[in-house]
């Protein structure tokens, strides 16, 4: 047993328009039964509206980048303080389809989340193999690597907040073993530990994302390591977002 407090981070992905924000508000509602901490991490457009309707502050509205910059010349993006100032109180960094899509590394990563954290939001930073590292065997130490370089000197256990998502397993319905689930995490909570001591290693909070549903949560959370998941497509639905959260 531990005393981390699981988290169910939903992330919307570009999906969610104002008409949207009724599935928040009944999170916000179901949230008050519940002993975790939720959070909806949300496209930039609707945070404000979603922030200003939720009234259990057991559910954290975040977004879902932030770029590393205060301000300045930087077309289209968005910065930690905008965020705030909109009412997020979390952002996730790093997620692998940036990672892939937009070429983002580990050092950007690591840029971003000392951008959020040094603003006020707590951060979650993404790490995961991709189907063909697994293949070959890389899976710790592309994880490790990762960790090592996007984790920022200021992340403490409050402040970071880790998810382990395997690339394969994210929107195709496949999970990973249960084993191979704990396994990684053990080794992620063990190289946190190396890098910030053993207090920030038992607090700090490891998430399994890749494909979890109400049906396969309650496996997935009864591991030692696990804290909670980052959750893609079925939080889009308050009834399966909460139908995970309830399987803690
Ligand atoms: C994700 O986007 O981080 C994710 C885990 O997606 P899904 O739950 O749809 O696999």
């Amino acid at each position: 047993m531990n005393n981390r407090k699981y988290l169910i981070a939903g992330n919307w992905k570009m999906n969610g328009t104002l008409d949207s924000i009724g599935e928040i508000v009944t999170v916000d509602k179901e949230s008050f039964e519940l002993k975790n901490d939720l959070a909806l991490c949300l496209p930039s457009t609707i945070i404000y509206s979603a922030s200003k309707k939720v009234t259990n502050s057991q559910l954290i509205i975040g977004a879902q980048d932030c770029h590393h910059e205060e301000g300045g010349a930087f077309t289209g993006d968005i910065s930690a303080s905008m965020l705030k100032s909109v009412g997020a109180r979390m952002t996730i960094v790093g997620h692998s389809e940036r990672r892939l899509t937009y070429r983002e590394t580990s050092y950007l990563v690591e840029k971003k989340a000392t951008a959020a954290i040094k603003t006020g939001l707590q951060v979650i930073i993404c790490i995961g193999e991709t189907e063909a590292e697994k293949n070959k065997g890389e899976t710790e130490e592309i994880v490790c690597s990762q960790l090592k370089n996007s984790m920022p000197e200021i992340s403490n256990g409050q402040n970071t907040i880790i998810a382990y998502e395997p690339v394969w397993a994210i929107g195709t319905g496949k999970v990973a073993r249960l084993d191979d689930i704990n396994h990684v995490h053990r080794k992620i909570r063990t190289l946190v530990e190396e890098l910030k001591g053993s207090k920030v290693s038992q607090e700090i909070r490891v998430l399994y994302g890749g494909s979890v549903k109400p049906d396969n949560a309650k496996e997935i959370f009864s591991l030692e390591d696990v804290d909670g998941a980052l959750v893609g497509g079925a939080s889009l639905k308050a009834e399966d977002f909460i139908g995970i959260a309830k399987q803690t």
